[in-house]
C-alpha cells in the first residue's frame, strides 16, 4: 500500500536491488565520501543524500527531473518525491 498523494509513482521503472549498491556514483568518481545513499527509482542512479557534501541524489533530480528516490540505507524503505516534497512509504526495493 502506498500512503501518499504523489501521482508520479508511475515513473517508477526500476526494481534495482539494494544489495547491488556500491556507493554514490558521483562521490566514487571524485574520491569523496557521503553520509547516506539514495537511489533514483526511474533509472537506478545512486547518489548521496542532502546531508552529504555533494548532494548527488538531488543533483541527479535537477539534471534529469526523475522525481522519486528511495533510501537504500539498511532498514530504510521510505521514498521521497522531489516534486511533491513528500515522503513515500512502503516503496521497497527487493533486498535480493
Ligand atoms: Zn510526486
Ligand atoms: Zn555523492
Ligand atoms: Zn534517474
Amino acid at each position: 500500500m502506498v500512503l501518499t498523494t504523489c501521482d508520479h509513482v508511475d515513473q517508477i521503472k526500476i526494481t534495482a536491488k539494494a544489495d547491488d549498491v556500491k556507493g554514490c556514483d558521483g562521490c566514487l568518481q571524485i574520491g569523496d565520501s557521503w553520509v547516506e545513499l539514495r537511489m533514483c527509482l526511474t533509472c537506478g542512479h545512486v547518489g548521496c543524500c542532502d546531508s552529504s557534501k555533494h548532494q548527488h541524489a538531488r543533483k541527479h533530480y535537477e539534471t534529469t527531473k526523475h522525481p522519486i528516490i528511495q533510501s537504500v540505507e539498511p532498514g530504510q524503505k521510505w521514498g521521497w518525491c522531489y516534486l511533491d516534497e513528500e515522503y513515500l512509504k512502503e516503496l521497497s526495493i527487493p533486498a535480493s
